[in-house]
């Protein structure tokens, strides 16, 4: 089933189009990764798909998900390492989309932040001052954090910049592990991935005018054929 269908969709800012009519479908279960140099439009795209901005030209079509229940994890979240809150607060207001009316959090919120937690394997941060952790364990914390909107779709906007590549690593495993095993189907916006160590199933390929959307593998066979 496809959970979100871009059609000839075009976006940009003042009628500037930064990506032009670009066609594609993100089913349920997919890992799509996002590659391209800087400029080339992907946080543009994710910002299109969160209705963050609104199209040019073209449609966006939501099939049994609200763009509200997209988790989110932004590019370079700069929280001040002075920030004064605790692990568990910052993973919990992670649940505000589904308070509705409700100004509070309940028990059901609370339950929800501890399990992702749990699944990232950081609940011994819980009560830690954000400020005070690494960056690997923050990248986890904000991953939890983004978790905690949604059961379906998590959108990831390079979450592994600026990390150590043993932290990196370990990052890319657990996304894995959602998709694999929680059954969350993933957009990630990455970097460091070349085509020898690319993951997910189907990739998307910003760069000037030659734009690719297919599998991994039929990417692979581009690249060397160029
Ligand atoms: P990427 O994430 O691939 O590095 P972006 O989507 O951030 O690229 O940017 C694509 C283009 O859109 C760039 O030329 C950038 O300057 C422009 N751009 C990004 N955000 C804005 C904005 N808020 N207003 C106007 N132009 C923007
Ligand atoms: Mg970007």
């Amino acid at each position: 089933m496809n959970l979100i269908e871009l059609n000839n969709l075009s976006l940009g800012y003042n009628n500037n189009i930064v990506i032009d009519n670009i066609n594609l479908n993100i089913e349920d279960g997919d890992f799509l990764c996002i590659v391209g140099p800087n400029g080339s439009g992907k946080s543009t795209l994710i910002k299109g798909i969160l209705g963050l901005i609104k199209p040019i030209k073209g449609k966006i079509i939501y099939n049994d998900l609200k763009p509200n229940f997209i988790g989110y994890m932004p590019q370079e979240t700069k929280v001040n390492s002075n920030f004064p809150a605790t692990v568990f607060e910052i993973v919990l207001s992670g649940t505000l989309n589904r308070l509705g009316l409700k100004s509070f959090y309940t028990k059901k919120e609370k339950q929800i932040a501890l399990s992702n937690l749990k699944i990232l394997g950081i609940e011994s941060l819980k009560n830690k001052s954000f400020g005070d952790l690494s960056g690997g364990q923050r990248q986890k914390v904000l991953l939890a954090r983004s978790l905690c909107a949604t059961s379906k779709l998590l959108i990831l906007d390079e979450p592994s910049n600026n990390l150590d590549s043993k932290s990196k690593k370990e990052l890319y495993k657990i996304i894995l592990d959602l998709n694999n095993n929680y059954k969350i189907t993933i957009i990630m916006i990455t970097h460091d991935l070349d085509h020898n160590n690319l993951i997910g199933n189907k990739i998307l390929s910003l760069k000037d005018d030659d734009i690719f959307y297919g599998t991994v593998d039929e990417f692979v066979r581009k690249v060397h054929h160029e």
